[in-house]
Parts: structure tokens; sequence; C-alpha cells
């Protein structure tokens, strides 16, 4: 039997001020997925860790996306997996894009590599859209390309890998539950102009500062004025956080993808420490559960091992 190993990153979506286009992948944490190639077109799904995820192939992410890669093929193939969650499903870090991306990127290497990254992240987007109602590639797309990733456009499909300099990136998870679904409902659906300039102007800021290397203008363009105002509100403790984390040297950061957690980047581990020990200060206060990791930007994505 054909089997294949991978690690799938978690990604943080969004990056404050791109909505939707913008999103960088992470060390850890990291899913471990197992898949084998089967002659009949069935997927078995085996959970190897407590998250209750459903076996059910058309209810669990990566099941939807073998579906589409087996319904593609037009033969009979199948695909029985294997998934060690360490990403907790639901926490704002891509649990969902790591299963639906790894899936597709450990199908394609079965099938001898037949697909381009455009047409995987087309695959896995379909495991998105059972997540969370929409298609969106923000967490897909650096998961499959590693880095830092710009989703200039859905329709046609257009990603742009953002080179970055070295950062690392504190993420803490208070476990508080924020459906993705409710976090896109609370949006307010029109923008005023003198939003959408500074939005822009940000935006173009960010992924100048990631391109010159420039950390004070990373650090300036980390701000988002249309998203985080609403959002933030789903998340306790938020702007004393964001306000401490900053003060502790970090450049700047906000809601990661669409929350609980929240991401903070800095220029150096000692920073990035200092940084945890804020988190974990604020959230031993206000009494909620959480994880934290201190992590760096993974460059390669999806590792097949
Ligand atoms: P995240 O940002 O952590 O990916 P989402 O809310 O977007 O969180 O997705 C998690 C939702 O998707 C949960 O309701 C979960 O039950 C569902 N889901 C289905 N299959 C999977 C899977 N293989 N991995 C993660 N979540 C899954």
């Amino acid at each position: 039997m054909k089997t294949i190993k991978i690690k799938s990153p978690g990604t943080v979506a969004n990056l404050v001020c791109g909505f939707d286009i913008l999103g960088l992948a992470l060390n850890e944490p990291a899913d471990w997925m197992e898949l084998s190639l089967l002659d009949k077109p069935e997927v078995i799904i085996y959970n190897r860790d407590n998250y209750n995820l459903p076996t059910d192939p058309e209810k669990n992410v990566a099941g939807v996306v073998l579906l589409s890669i087996i319904e593609k093929m037009g033969e009979d193939i199948g695909f029985s997996l294997s998934v060690e969650k360490h990403i907790k499903p639901g926490s704002g870090i891509g649990s969902s894009a790591a299963s639906a991306a790894g899936a597709a990127v450990a199908a394609n290497q079965l099938l001898g590599n037949i697909f381009t990254n455009e047409e995987l992240v087309q695959f896995a987007m379909n495991g998105e859209k059972l997540a969370s109602g929409v298609k969106h590639a923000d967490n897909i797309a650096p998961c499959i390309y590693g880095g830092v990733t710009l989703i200039r456009s859905i329709h046609p499909l257009d990603i742009v890998s953002i080179p970055a300099p070295d950062m690392f990136v504190t993420v803490v998870h208070p476990q508080i539950e924020i459906r993705t679904a409710d976090a896109r409902q609370i949006l307010k659906q029109q923008v005023s102009l003198k939003d959408a300039i500074k939005q822009w102007g940000n935006i173009a800021g960010l992924v100048t500062g990631f391109m010159k290397g420039d950390y004070e203008l990373i650090g300036r363009s980390l701000e988002d004025v249309i998203i985080e105002p609403v959002r933030s509100i789903l998340i306790p403790g938020f702007e004393e956080l964001k306000g401490k984390c900053k003060e502790a040297g970090a450049l700047g950061g906000g809601i990661s993808g669409s929350g609980p957690s929240v991401f903070m980047l800095s220029k150096n581990e000692t920073i990035a420490r200092d940084v945890e020990s804020v988190m974990r200060d604020i959230y031993n206060r206000i009494g909620i559960k959480y994880n934290t990791y201190v992590t760096t930007i993974n460059n390669k994505g999806i590792e097949i091992l």
C-alpha cells in the first residue's frame, strides 16, 4: 500500500490589515497526517487525537477535499487518512486549513504530483467552505506555499509569495469559542472612503515593509481600522493585551484569522518571550484558560516526511 506522511502547519490569516488577502505559515503548532491510496472510491478517516472531529468524510474538511480529488480523477481510487491534530479546531490558527491543505498535498504526492499548487488551493478551499461557509485561501495559501502570501484574487486565483525578514511570532489562544461564521456575520458591509484609504495605505506599507525587511514600517502598518474594531469585542482583554505587548517590544499584531487567537510579531526571541509573559499575565488575571506558542515563520509550508 502506498502511504505518505506529512506535517501541515498552523497559519495566521489576515495579518491585521489584510482581511481575506494576507496570511503567514507558522512553524508550530502543526498537524501530522498519514495518507494511503486505496483502490475503491471511498474515504476512511481515523482520528488519532482527542478532538472528536467527524469521521464522516462529508463532514470533515479533509474528507471533503479527498472526495473532490476522487471525483476529479474519475478513477477507482480512494484514500485512508489518519490524523494527529495539534492545532485545536476553532482556534483561529488555521486548524481546518491544515487538514484541508494537508489532504490535498498528500493526495497529490501519492498520485505522482499531477496538480499545480493553484489546483491544490482550489481543492483545499472546498474544505474551508465546509468549515466556514465561504471559500477563502488566506490560511490555505500560506499552509501550502509557506512564508507570507498574498491572495490577490480568488476568481481567478492569483497567489503571490511575499519575501519577509526573519521574525518571531507569539500566539495566545484564549480557550473561548468564536465560530468563524459568527465572526463574519457581525462585520459591517459598508466601509467609508476615509477608512478604506487608511486600510490600503497600511496593506501597501505592510507588504513593502516585509519586502524591504523594514521592521519599523511593518510595525506601523499593523493597524486595522475596519475589521478589528468590530471583532475585537469578542476577545476578552484585547485592547489591554495589544497595548501591553507593544510596550514589551512587539512590532504589532492583532486577531489571528477570525479569533479567538491573537498573534504578535517580534524582531527577536527575547522580545517574543517577553510578549508571551504579558499574554500569560493578562489571561491568568482575567481567569481564562489559554495556550501560548512562541515560534517563527515557516518558509517551507507543508512538509512531506
Ligand atoms: P480554525 O480557524 O481553527 O480552522 P474554523 O472555525 O475555521 O477554525 O474551523 C473549525 C471548524 O471546522 C470546527 O467547527 C470543526 O468541527 C470543523 N472541522 C471539520 N473538519 C475539520 C478538520 N479536519 N480539522 C479542523 N476542523 C474541522
